[in-house]
């Protein structure tokens, strides 16, 4: 027991306890210390806020912004848009509750040092699309992250949250959070009165196209460990549409962003024999989705879809064609700008693959799948909605609080929301914030209290993998390995193996059906099952432990959602073979599920999908 008696425990009171540092994170923060100033407003971080998260490269375009101040667009617009991305399912209470404040967030990064490209022209923000402008982002993050350090009480960096801690009396209230330095090795014990969970989304949970030495190399941030739905989850929170994954369609090998290259550039792509291929599939896509391929724009995961089956055909591989426009020098310019800003490993592949965008069309390829419910998909947890506008079904309390007491969401974490970005997950932080605040000071002399027992028998659990490694290592057979325990490396690659074979990513061309999903899901209960034994030979590998096991329970997630909804939904990002068509009829809805910790039983259900605009 000499390991858990040498960590020091530290007890950290707050009103409101925000997990994860990053875009809506540093919201949730700042927006608390506005409503809330006599509040303890405390922000915990894995790494460090200042460049964590997935915006820690630097953007070069924010995605989400409307423009009303030149009647450029208008919040029921932008609801329209995301509902036709994805295929007709989306919160429209909460997408249009995010877009009507999205440009004041806007502003205030402008206010805080942001550079924004203007139109030399009309002298309004730049735009790259209809809802993006372009920015000089590489220090988007640290400027952001500027704010939320100076409206916290404390942040605490370097902290890992495992655990959600609940009340006593209540067991659906929330009452705080657990987790260890990943530099001391001290155990924290956070209580709170409530907790806003902004803990980012999936990467590294379907086998990444690039393995090996290269398997760092994925699109989607490789420390974003699906803490954001592993810790409601957890807690018993109702989840909805992790179904719900995303495949992008990026530059090969180093997921280079394609947005700026189609939307400003204005290059397009092509087959390998020069052809325009989109056009030649839309039937066929007729027949599966209906008239949603006929919708403008066309939805993301279709033209996935197109690229998808061409390639299938025996005509990839399929390249965006970069030569046109880079004849121009300033298209020139920005299309390498685009990477530097964010991607700057695509700069480096296309050096050392010998591409030079100007001679040489580049290959594009779809990604492995990730979860995400702030980008082009919406898999999250399932929040009460704003109370001048959500429909009564949609309420139950605060704003984006989940369905346990006291516990809130922004960005990734939220379900039903797609197409909010950086901008409107950092908005939808600051209305989780506002909402916390209002819960925290009605709340009166009610706090919740932590039981001693519920974190001494966390702090055992989160230190035992370094036990298990002490001991275990005395059986070492070779090199690492040793029968009595599992590296935290070598369950991830099980668990990506068993997503990508049995619950659609690559090596499945992103199909499954009910008895593989089956398979998989009795396959991920073994896993669980030795996550027991997890085996961590310093503080690094214990971080690597806590987020496998994040990990494991968000992809177990997915796998009964993708069981539940009987139909396919978006092909392009899975296919039910099973059930090859979009479904209007039966499947029209949202997908909840609730985790019960105890049986380890998840219920499934469907709720509305209620069409507020028109
Ligand atoms: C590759 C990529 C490109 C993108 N490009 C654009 C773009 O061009 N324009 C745009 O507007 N948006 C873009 N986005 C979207 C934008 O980055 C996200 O919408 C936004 O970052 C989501 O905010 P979040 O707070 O939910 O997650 P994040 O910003 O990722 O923050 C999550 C935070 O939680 C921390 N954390 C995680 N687990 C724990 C834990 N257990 N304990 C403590 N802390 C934890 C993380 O370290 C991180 O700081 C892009 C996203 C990706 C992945």
């Amino acid at each position: 027991m000499g390991l858990f008696t040498r960590r020091k425990t530290v007890f950290v009171d707050s009103d409101i306890l925000v997990v994860g540092g990053g875009m809506s994170g540093c919201g949730a923060t700042y927006e608390s210390r506005y409503w809330g100033r006599d509040l303890k407003i405390v922000c915990v971080e894995k790494a460090n806020i200042e460049r964590s998260g997935a915006v820690a490269q630097g953007l070069y375009a924010i995605n989400c912004y409307m423009g009303m101040q030149w009647d450029e667009n208008q919040p029921e617009d932008h609801v329209r848009y995301a509902r036709n991305d994805l295929m007709g399912l989306v919160r429209e209470d909460l997408g249009y509750d995010i877009a009507r404040h999205v440009d004041s967030t806007v502003h205030k990064f402008e206010e805080w040092g942001l550079p924004i490209m203007r139109d030399p022209d009309t002298g309004r923000y730049q735009r790259e699309g209809k809802w993006q402008i372009m920015i000089h982002g590489e220090s988007y993050k640290p400027i952001v992250a500027e704010a939320a350090r100076k409206a916290a009480t404390e942040v605490y960096n370097r902290i890992m949250v495992t655990h959600l801690l609940m009340d006593q009396k209540r067991p659906n209230r929330v009452a705080g959070a657990v987790g260890f330095n990943v530099r001391t090795g001290d155990f924290y014990v956070f209580r709170a009165k409530a907790v806003i969970v902004a803990a980012g989304g999936a990467s590294h949970i379907f086998k990444p196209r690039a393995v090996g030495e290269g398997m760092g190399r994925t699109w989607y941030a490789p420390w974003s460990s699906a803490s954001a739905y592993a810790l409601p989850i957890l807690a018993g929170a109702k989840m909805t549409q992790m179904e719900n994954r995303i495949v992008l369609t990026r530059f090969k090998d180093g997921y280079g962003p394609v947005g700026a290259y189609f939307l400003h550039l204005k290059t397009y792509t092509e087959n390998a024999y020069g052809q325009d291929y989109e056009a030649f599939w839309r039937d066929s896509i007729e027949e599966m989705v209906g008239d949603y391929v006929n919708h403008h724009p066309v939805p993301t995961c279709l033209r996935n879809h197109a690229l998808l089956e061409e390639v299938k055909a025996g005509r990839g591989p399929i390249r965006m064609v970069t030569k046109e426009a880079f004849q121009d020098p300033h298209k020139e310019t920005v299309g390498w700008e685009n990477f530097l800003g964010m991607t700057i490993g695509q700069a480096v592949v296309w050096a050392s693959q010998n591409i030079d965008p100007k001679e040489i069309n580049p290959e594009l390829t779809t990604s492995e799948p990730y979860v995400m419910g702030s980008h082009a998909t919406c898999s999250g947890a399932w929040a009460s909605g704003p109370e001048d506008y959500a429909p009564a079904e949609y309420q139950w309390g605060y704003n984006r609080m989940m369905t346990v007491e006291g516990l809130f969401g922004g960005g990734d974490a939220i379900g039903g929301t797609a197409h909010k970005f950086s901008s409107g997950s950092f908005t939808e932080g600051r209305i989780a914030g506002k909402a916390a605040v209002k819960y925290v000071n009605d709340l009166g002399n009610d706090a919740p209290q932590v039981s001693e027992a519920e974190y001494e028998d966390l702090r055992k659990a989160i230190y035992q993998p370094m036990e298990n490694y002490e001991i275990g290592r005395n059986e070492i057979v070779g090199g690492t390995v040793s029968p009595s325990y599992l590296l935290p490396l070598h369950g991830l690659q099980r668990l990506e193996k068993i997503m990508d074979e049995y619950v659609g990513g690559i090596s499945a061309h992103y199909t499954t059906n009910e008895p593989l999903l089956t398979r998989g899901l009795e396959l991920l209960t073994m896993l669980k099952e030795d996550l027991a034994h997890l085996g961590a030979e310093d503080l690094h590998q214990l971080q690597r432990a806590w987020e496998l096991h994040h990990r494991v329970l968000a992809s177990e997630s997915v796998a009964q959602h993708t069981m539940f909804r009987q139909e396919t939904r978006w092909p392009g990002y899975y296919y039910r073979a099973d059930h090859p068509k979009l479904d209007d009829q039966d499947w029209h809805c949202f997908t909840l599920s609730r985790y019960d910790r105890e049986s380890g039983k998840w219920e499934m259900e469907k709720a509305p999908v209620y069409h507020i605009v028109d």
